[in-house]
C-alpha cells in the first residue's frame, strides 16, 4: 500500500491529509476508513494526521486491502485539485547515516567507517515531490545523494538487530541535498555537518511511503538516481555496509526511537553537483520517482530581480 499526504487547496495554512494511491489517484484515507467501517464496524478512528496512520499502518493497509478486494475502492472518488505534499511533511526527526557505501566512502577520499557516521539533517529542509531544490548563493557545489529511506512506525530503546525491523513502517526516497564545499570546510575544521545538509528544500522527500508488507527485502532493491535522465547513481541496497537492523539497533542505544522518525539510509557512489535548470530524480521500482526541479535563489517569485 501507497501512503501519501495531500492538500486541497495548496495553502500553507491547510493541514496535509492522509491518503492512499491507488490506481493513479490519491484517495482521502478519512473516506476509505469511513466506508470501510460501513462495511465492517471495527471502531477505527478516522486519520487526520499521518503520524496516527504510520503507529498503526499494518491495520490501515489491511483496511484498505479489504475495500480493494470487495471492489468498493473504485467507488471512492479523489477530491478535486488535489496537490501531494511529502508523505511526512515534518519528519520527527531525520537521523541520516554517512558513508554507508563503502565505494562512496572511497569516491569522496574516506575510509569505509567502522561504526555508522550518524548525523541529523534538519525535518524543515523537506519538500515535496515535485517541489523545486533552490540552490542558496554563494553556497558553492551543492550535490545531489539519492537514498532509501525508513519510516518508523513505532518506537523503542536498546532494540536487538533481531527485533529491529518491527519497529519500520515503511520505505520512502529522500535525495540527501549537500552543500558539499561547507560540508568539506565544516570537516576540516571537525565541525558538524548539519548546516551544509540543512538547507532549506534540501530534503526532498517521497513521494509515498511503501508500507513495509510490500517490500520483502529492503536490502534487494535498486535506487537509481538520474539528472536531466542521464543516470548517475545505481546501485543495490544490499551494498550497505550496515544494514537496516543494525542501524536501529545502532541508533537506539543512544536515543529512544520514535514514530515518525526517517533513517537516511547513506548514499551509493556517484554523487556529483546541482545546477540551476537540472531535474534530479531518486528511483526505486518499489516505491517510485522522486523528482525535484533545481533553481537558483534568483528564480524565487518575490525575488528582488523577480
Ligand atoms: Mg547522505
Amino acid at each position: 500500500m501507497k501512503f501519501v499526504c495531500y492538500k486541497e487547496f495548496d495553502d500553507p495554512l491547510e493541514p496535509s491529509y492522509p491518503g492512499v494511491l491507488y490506481k493513479g489517484k490519491t484517495l482521502p484515507l478519512a473516506r476509505l476508513v469511513s466506508v470501510a467501517e460501513a462495511f465492517h464496524p471495527r471502531g477505527a478512528s478516522v486519520p487526520t494526521d499521518i503520524n496516527q496512520v504510520l503507529e498503526q499502518l499494518p491495520f490501515y493497509a489491511a483496511m484498505v486491502k479489504e475495500l480493494e478486494k470487495n471492489k468498493t475502492i473504485d467507488l471512492i472518488w479523489q477530491e478535486v485539485g488535489v496537490t501531494l505534499t511529502a508523505p511526512l511533511p515534518r519528519p520527527n526527526r531525520i537521523l541520516a547515516i554517512g558513508r554507508n557505501y563503502a565505494e562512496h566512502a572511497a569516491e569522496m577520499g574516506n575510509e569505509a567507517p567502522s561504526e555508522p557516521i550518524v548525523f541529523q539533517k534538519a525535518s524543515s529542509s523537506v519538500i515535496a515531490h515535485g517541489q523545486p531544490i533552490v540552490l542558496p548563493p554563494h553556497a558553492g557545489r551543492i550535490d545531489y545523494e539519492g537514498e532509501l529511506a525508513v519510516v518508523l512506525g513505532a518506537g523503542g530503546k536498546n532494540v536487538p538487530e533481531a527485533e529491529a525491523m518491527s519497529l519500520v513502517a515503511g520505505y520512502t526516497l529522500i535525495n540527501d541535498v549537500t552543500a558539499r564545499d561547507e560540508q568539506k570546510r565544516a570537516i576540516a575544521r571537525s565541525l558538524p555537518w548539519f548546516l551544509s545538509k540543512s538547507y532549506d528544500t534540501f530534503g526532498p522527500l517521497g513521494p509515498c511511503i511503501v508500507s513495509k508488507d510490500e517490500i520483502k527485502d529492503p536490502h534487494a532493491l535498486t535506487l537509481t538516481l538520474s539528472v536531466n535522465d542521464e543516470v548517475k547513481q545505481q546501485a543495490s541496497t544490499g551494498d550497505m555496509l550496515f544494514s537496516i537492523p543494525k542501524l536501529i539497533s545502532y541508533l537506539s542505544r543512544h536515543m529512544a526511537l520514535e514514530a515518525g522518525d526517517v533513517i537516511a539510509t547513506g548514499t551509493p557512489p556517484g554523487v556529483g553537483p546541482l545546477h540551476a535548470g537540472d531535474v534530479v530524480q531518486v528511483h526505486i521500482r518499489e516505491i517510485g520517482t522522486l523528482s525535484s526541479p533545481v533553481i537558483g535563489e534568483e528564480d524565487l517569485p518575490g525575488s528582488p530581480e523577480d
